[in-house]
């Protein structure tokens, strides 16, 4: 083989084996497209059929639970969208059987005429449930769950009067919509232009299969409110119509009803909707006005409870509150048997102390004692003030020992306080009369009686001690 003839055969081979790149490659691209189209109709199935069967299984527990429950673990398992699609149409199939009412005009009363009606009925449904997809696309997310609730309405109804009825529903929804979206003009004519269209397409339908059915005159009465008459009188001139200059006349003037009706529908609908934030921002303001008002209200009774209560110097529930809680003690005492100690505490020498230091320290001193004795205490036990420099505490559910171990734990934590005024060294002690209350106490007095004697024999014993009474 020559040099040239070499080269031409390397040539050859080269330019075969780009071509079968170029053919690998376009293969390549179609199954890329391919799949491109697979997954957009997978993402197109999943946004159709998905959203209102999980709203609609959310609250309620039906017996399609267990085709959700297939069709939920073929979706995690990563199923084809063919068996995907078999156990979706399964749920559906399920959700069907589970709703059947039987209504006066419900698919039953149609069935004289036949599967022409069902026919319809399920084409106009998909029509429907297109236009609500689009929507959802169109509009802002929230109305995404209402306009599922109405896909899953539209998916279930199996009577042209529901269809009607959800027709209204969404049509006030589209009506809303366009109050509150408050972009210009035209861009909201052509929207509601492009949804008059389409609801005309599937209205033709419903008007076609009325008049398939024996049934028409009673049901266009109950299509009922202006706006459908107008695209029934559309319709009619479509079919009646032969020349095209009528034929144009016609639908302008139709269209321009229904843009009036619209208008008149938006401005009364806009008058409702003023009134109503009108009155909601009403409420509102009362509302937040009226719950500044309740917690400046509680916050008072609050304040006052506490004042009620509570001695100002020491900070120690005041004489009132220990009456009222030690009756509440002795109540329960008489009732259930349930027990509870008192200690009454008094300062010693106290009157020495106010005499040398002066009453800022004597003050300084009864502060102390709420200081000290708080921490020792239990949540449900109660320090008061019972006057001048005597307090008590109330020990529920505790017996005259307890108590004791308590009213020492006191003594020796006030024992250790020192305070340095001028050169001296100020101590304090207290005496605590300790008692239980007993079979036969008929009054919660004579428990602090009994109290009050012992701290008499404390004192009397030299101070600075507990007794029981
Ligand atoms: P003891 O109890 O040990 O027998 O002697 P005492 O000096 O404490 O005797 P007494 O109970 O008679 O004295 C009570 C004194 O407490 C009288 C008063 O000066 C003082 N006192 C009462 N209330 C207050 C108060 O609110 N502030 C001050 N600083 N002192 C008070
Ligand atoms: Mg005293
Ligand atoms: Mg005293």
């Amino acid at each position: 083989m020559t040099d040239e003839q070499n080269k031409d055969a390397n040539i050859a081979e080269l330019t075969a084996k780009a071509e079968k790149l170029q053919s690998q490659k376009e293969m390549l691209l179609k199954e890329i497209n391919k799949m491109e189209d697979a997954m957009q109709a997978t993402v197109k199935m999943y946004a159709r059929y998905l959203p209102p069967i999980l709203d609609y299984i959310k609250d309620e527990n039906k017996s399609f639970t267990a085709s959700v429950k297939e069709l939920s673990a073929a979706i995690k398992r990563g199923e084809s969208i063919k068996n995907t699609e078999r156990l979706l149409i399964h749920v559906q199939t399920d959700i069907l059987k589970d709703v059947k009412e039987p209504t006066d005009k419900g698919v039953d009363s149609f069935s004289s005429s036949g599967d022409a009606d069902k026919y319809h009925l399920e084409a106009i449904k998909l029509g429907y449930i297109d236009l609500v997809n689009s929507l959802k696309e169109t509009v802002d997310s929230s109305y995404t769950s209402k306009l599922n609730q109405i896909a899953l309405a539209i998916q279930l109804a199996d009577s042209f009067d529901t269809i009607t009825r959800l027709r209204d529903e969404l049509f006030s929804l589209i009506q809303q919509y366009i109050y509150n979206v408050g972009a210009d003009r035209e861009k909201i004519t052509a929207f509601v232009t492009e949804i008059v269209k389409r609801i005309l397409q599937i209205e033709a339908g419903i008007t076609n299969s009325y008049e398939q059915s024996s049934v028409n005159a009673q049901s266009n009465e109950e299509f009922g409110n202006l706006l459908n008459r107008e695209i029934g009188d559309l319709k009619n001139s479509v079919d009646v119509s032969e020349r095209l200059e009528d034929l144009k006349t016609h639908v302008s003037q139709t269209l321009a009803s229904i843009e009036t009706a619209l208008k008149e529908k938006t401005a009364k609908d806009k008058a409702v909707k003023m009134m109503s934030e009108k009155s909601r921002t009403d409420f509102q303001t009362g509302f937040s006005k009226l719950k500044k008002e309740l917690d400046q209200a509680i916050k008072h009774s609050k304040d006052l409870e506490t004042k009620l209560n509570q001695d100002p110097l020491t900070k120690a529930y005041n004489r009132r509150a220990y009456i009222k809680r030690i009756t509440n003690e002795m109540e329960r005492f008489l009732r259930y048997k349930t027990i509870f100690s008192i200690l009454v505490i008094d300062i010693d020498f106290f009157k020495k102390v106010n005499d040398t230091y002066g009453h800022a320290i004597g003050d300084k001193c009864l502060q102390e004692i709420t200081r000290r004795t708080t921490p020792v205490l239990r949540t449900n036990d109660m320090l008061a003030r019972y006057g001048g420099e005597e307090f008590v505490v109330i020990m529920p559910e505790t017996s005259s020992q307890g108590a004791f171990i308590v009213a020492e734990k006191i003594r020796k934590s006030i024992e250790k306080i020192e305070f340095i005024y001028k050169t001296d060294t100020i101590r304090m002690t207290v005496s605590i009369g300790v008692s239980e209350v007993k079979d036969g106490d008929k009054s919660h007095e004579i428990v602090f009686e009994r109290a009050d004697t012992a701290l008499y024999r404390a004192k009397n014993e030299g101070r600075n001690r507990v007794v029981i009474g």
